[in-house]
């Protein structure tokens, strides 16, 4: 199979978009109403043995998570929670006390954002849980923050730290001893909080002017934002935010954290960019700037850093 994102060019090339509607290529389907605002729409799986293990991950964190990534691209246009959609299917011998928890995690983290669970579907499956979120959210006319609007010259910001999700991935998988810092850095990779406030306030700042939410890591991601704007980009990676939670793990376990943070992913932060006057109150680092020039740069380097792809 070719990889992830050429197979998505090819269903995007197959089934063009009606004018005026935001289709494939951005964190969410952007639709114009008649009312003042645009609706937003996203949708993302959640597959035992690809994303997550069942033998580790408990059902709480697993109906917090499948939220939590979805919520997430909602934060990554800057909408409204308006509500979700939850499709689950689990092997017939999984336990109710199973199902309870884990929609008693789905339920903390949508009343926490806002988001009322709305429909969905059920289904017993062969032997693996698979679970299907669809999210929706709204914004004022025009104002939603897409991948596609990156000026040369802009600042590139990250909001929060970037790695901890990845590291903590590593752990589980390495199976570390869970002392230190090792529990902070599980739990950035199982109970991750969307920036949903953070990314509602940037969508009402002048000079804001692309964001995502970083999934796949932001070697594969400042990519998406490149190529949707038609823009290059220089990194300069001794300003990334890395924790000391990321700092001690690697100094431990002997591992670089430029690997968590470029080529690692589920950091659900957000990655904008701003003009250089633009006054900003949400927290943020500023980890490089937009270019005319088409190419990626990283500063302080000399590696090459894709991110995160499935096949
Ligand atoms: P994100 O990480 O923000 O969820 P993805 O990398 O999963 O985004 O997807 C990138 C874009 O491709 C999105 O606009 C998404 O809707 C679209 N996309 C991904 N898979 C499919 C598919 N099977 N059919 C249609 N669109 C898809
Ligand atoms: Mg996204």
């Amino acid at each position: 199979m070719k990889g992830e994102f050429e197979f998505i060019d090819g269903i995007r090339r197959t089934f063009p978009v009606p004018d005026g509607i935001t289709g494939i290529g951005d964190d969410c389907a952007v639709i114009p109403q008649t009312d003042g605002w645009e609706t937003l729409v996203s949708t993302d799986m959640l597959v035992e043995g690809v994303h997550f293990l069942l033998e580790d991950i408990s059902p709480y964190q697993l109906g917090w998570k499948s939220a939590a990534v979805n919520f997430s691209d909602i934060a990554a246009m800057g909408g409204t929670p308006s509500g979700s959609f939850l499709a689950i299917a689990v092997p017939r011998t999984t336990g109710a006390g199973w199902l309870e928890e884990f929609l008693h995690g789905y339920r903390d983290i949508s009343g926490k954002y806002g988001f009322p669970l709305l429909g969905g579907d059920t289904s017993s499956s062969p032997d693996r849980v698979s679970i299907c979120v669809t999210v929706l959210g709204k914004a004022p006319a025009g104002t939603s923050l897409k991948r596609s609007s990156a000026r040369p010259g802009d600042l590139i910001c990250v909001t929060g730290f970037t790695g901890d999700s990845a590291a903590g991935l590593d752990a589980v998988l390495k199976g570390r001893p869970r002392e230190g810092e090792v529990p902070y850095l599980i739990d950035r990779h199982y109970l991750p909080h969307p920036r949903i406030a953070e990314g509602m306030s940037l969508a009402r700042t002048d000079g804001v002017h692309a964001m995502m939410d970083i999934s796949d890591g932001i070697g594969s991601d400042i990519r998406h934002i490149m190529e949707e704007s038609g823009v290059g980009a220089e990194i300069d990676v001794d300003r990334l935010p890395l924790s000391d939670e990321l700092r001690a793990y690697c100094r431990r376990f002997g591992a670089d954290p430029l690997d968590f943070a470029l080529n690692g992913g589920e950091d659900y932060e957000l990655l904008f960019t701003a003009g250089p006057q633009a006054s900003i109150d949400v927290p943020h680092t500023v980890i490089g700037q937009i270019t005319e020039n088409r190419g990626l740069v990283w500063k302080g380097s000399d590696r090459d850093f894709n991110g995160f792809r499935h096949f």
